[in-house]
């Protein structure tokens, strides 16, 4: 048959562990496909879309800064990529591209597998109110949080995404926070689990915003920032003896559920064994 051709697009790319990742599930299963990095700047991106449908290119991933603009270059977008305004996933079916969003499901997933957490009825306070925080925040709402707190460096951000999301998820009591020390000390205590979807300890930075004094026990620490070396707020975290994990578990799984989607399949334990 003819070699199937997926891959991500992303500025950069060069440093994306999908192809790894993808490649070995391609391999493990036995499938004539292969998963490639294309460098797109914004610019290029429209005609890149449109050069992936005419080579017949069966799908590909979407990364930074693409997710949201490419929503644009969509033929059909599912639900849950509306909701949330970002596509990290195109899945081509027959002569369409339609964009979905698996980061919610892959930050579920490894919710559970790596924490063992089952947030139905949970009270969660997510750090951020960029396109990650919008996955997790409807991911979570669907998963039926009971009180979801929103709390940003620039505060007006995380307060739209409340009105945007309340009238969709009427079940759920969002509230909203600044990202300060100060602020964060009258509504953390009560929290079962707190993600970090800021990009604050990406470059080494510390993670000085929480006020661990008051962080409840138990508390579990999710950071969607992901290091072999640990990221700032894992290394706080576990100094403190809270249970956490980094993202990478979110990006195996977001992975696994795009692979998923492409083609039908369920990749068992390859991409993890891949990048693990
Ligand atoms: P965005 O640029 O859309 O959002 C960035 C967010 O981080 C904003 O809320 C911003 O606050 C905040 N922020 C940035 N710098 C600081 C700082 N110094 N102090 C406090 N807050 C800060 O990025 P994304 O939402 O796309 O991605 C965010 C992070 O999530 C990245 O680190 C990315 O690597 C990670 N990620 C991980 C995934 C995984 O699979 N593990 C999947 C997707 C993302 P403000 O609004 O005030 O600017």
């Amino acid at each position: 048959g003819e070699t199937k051709i997926y891959g991500i697009l992303g500025d950069p790319v060069q440093h994306s562990l999908s192809p790894v990742m993808q490649n070995a599930a391609f391999t493990a299963l036995g499938l004539d496909a292969v998963y490639v990095p294309f460098h797109v700047v914004p610019n290029d991106l429209e005609d890149a879309v449109a050069g992936l449908k005419a080579l017949q290119v069966q799908g590909v991933n979407v990364t930074v800064p693409h997710k949201e603009m490419v929503c644009a270059f969509m033929d059909r977008l599912d639900d849950e990529a509306a909701l949330i305004g970002a596509v990290n996933t195109v899945v081509r079916e027959g002569s369409e591209f339609v964009g979905y969003n698996t980061d919610g499901l892959g930050l579920v997933d490894s919710l559970k597998a790596d924490l063992n957490i089952d947030v139905c009825q949970k009270n969660v306070m997510v750090l951020g109110a960029g396109g990650a925080a919008r996955s997790a925040i409807v991911a979570l709402a669907r998963q039926g949080v009971r009180k979801l707190t929103i709390a940003n460096r620039t505060v007006d951000r995380a307060q739209q995404l409340v009105e945007r999301y309340q009238p969709s998820f009427p079940d759920v009591d969002f509230l909203v926070s600044s990202l300060t020390c100060e602020a964060l000390t009258s509504v953390v205590s009560e929290t079962d689990l707190i993600v970090n979807s800021t990009s604050l300890g990406l470059s080494g930075e510390s993670f000085n915003v929480l006020p661990w004094h008051v962080v409840g026990r138990p508390c579990y620490i999710y950071d969607m920032i992901y290091s072999a070396q640990g990221t700032p707020l894992v290394l706080a975290a576990r100094e403190r003896g809270y249970r956490c994990c980094d993202g990478l578990g979110m990006l195996i799984a977001q992975g696994e559920a795009a692979f998923r989607l492409w083609t039908g399949k369920d990749p068992g334990r390859a991409m993890a064994q891949a990048l693990r």
